[in-house]
């Protein structure tokens, strides 16, 4: 397949041709890649979104790859779900970080009925703030699917995580079909999909595969599209697990980018453990955009003056939501590092 060709909207990708992308030589594969990025997106933006975690651990579900899982003893504080107040400091805190989207997580099965209206009211002030929003906070019906979306929610977080085939390996109180039913009520609702995956639970090259084919072949693709390195967490079960060859981390996301090339396609959790050089062979391969900020969930993020001076060293500039000229945007969020590089606003989310 030629790189031009490549960059059709396509819905109907199968096992062998999406193999065959990722067992090209690995220039052939990144040239493919870069040629389709540049066809859709300035190859120098990379978009910036902050996570909060507004609830964490003690969930219920038993995903083998996350230290929120109320199933393993990592040591991790439980909290309560955060106060409305708190969640829109912690909001605009990011949005003078340059931050364009605010992403907050809760560690559930599903929202209840009780916590419903505390995140609805989040969603509205942070929206009245300039932000896009995002939520993940598990399984929704179809009925709050609505009312995220009434309350001004652009974005939902439900990550397929791995291939259907594998899915039972690492998550068994859920199923895929489940997943699949929340996206299709997220697209029905009007919202944007944010939707990925994540390498290094021992899965193969045909999940990997699976996973892309999943998100691809949906009926719209996600409009962003998270690939995560295993963080290994001491007391998960997937602890112990291999390390990825970081060069068929940088083929999974120059594949992402090819089958998938309106997407945003994000370098998620793991980018800690990622040097400069990887990273920029992440932006290279066609990833476009960033969590930024204090803390990535549970897991450690890269300090947001560091990603600052990587982007500056490549000449990459965030990607602007508002009408400011780059000088002015960059400046505001120099400034706005060295006020905020101390605060602990941010450490509401448990280690
Ligand atoms: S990944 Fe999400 S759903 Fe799974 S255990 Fe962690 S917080 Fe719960």
């Amino acid at each position: 397949m030629s790189a031009t060709s490549a960059s059709v909207t396509r819905h109907d990708w199968s096992l062998a041709e999406v193999k065959a992308l990722f067992e090209q030589p690995f220039n052939d594969l990144l040239f493919q890649a870069q040629t389709v990025h540049r066809q859709h997106f300035d190859a120098n933006r990379v978009q910036v979104s902050t996570l909060l975690s507004i609830k964490t651990g003690a969930c219920p579900e038993d995903c083998k790859y996350c230290p929120q899982s109320g199933h393993y003893n990592t040591g991790l504080d439980k909290e309560k779900l955060m106060e409305v107040q708190k969640v829109l400091e912690a909001a605009a805190e990011a949005k003078a970080i340059g931050s364009t989207r605010f992403c907050m997580g809760a560690a559930w099965k599903h929202p209840s009925a009780k916590d419903m209206p505390y995140v609805l009211k989040m969603v509205e002030g942070v929206k009245a703030l300039g932000l896009e929003t995002c939520m993940t906070l598990g399984r929704l019906d179809q009925e709050q699917t609505q009312a995220l979306a009434a309350a001004g929610l652009d974005y939902y977080n439900h990550n397929l995580d791995t291939s259907p085939e594998f899915y039972g390996n690492i998550i068994t109180t859920r199923t895929y079909a489940e997943r699949l039913q929340t996206l299709s009520y997220v697209r029905d609702a009007g919202m944007k999909i944010c939707s990925g995956g994540i390498l290094g639970m021992g899965e193969s090259l045909d999940d990997r595969a699976g996973l892309l084919i999943q998100l691809a072949n949906l009926p719209e693709h996600p409009e962003s599209v998270p690939i995560n390195m295993l963080v290994k967490v001491k007391g998960t079960p997937l602890a112990e697990e291999q390390d990825v060859d970081p060069f068929d981390f940088i083929r999974m996301l120059a594949v992402a980018r090819i089958m998938m090339p309106k997407s945003h396609v994000r370098l998620s959790a793991g980018r800690e453990q990622m040097n400069e050089q990887m990273q920029a062979l992440a932006f290279f391969a066609g990833a476009n955009s960033i969590f930024y900020g204090e803390k990535l969930l549970t897991t450690a993020n890269p300090q947001a003056d560091k990603d600052m001076q990587l982007f500056k060293r490549l000449g990459i500039k965030p990607e602007e939501r508002e009408e400011h000229s780059d000088e002015v945007h960059q400046a505001a969020i120099e400034q706005a590092l060295v006020e905020q590089r101390d605060s602990k606003l941010f450490y509401n989310a448990a280690v």
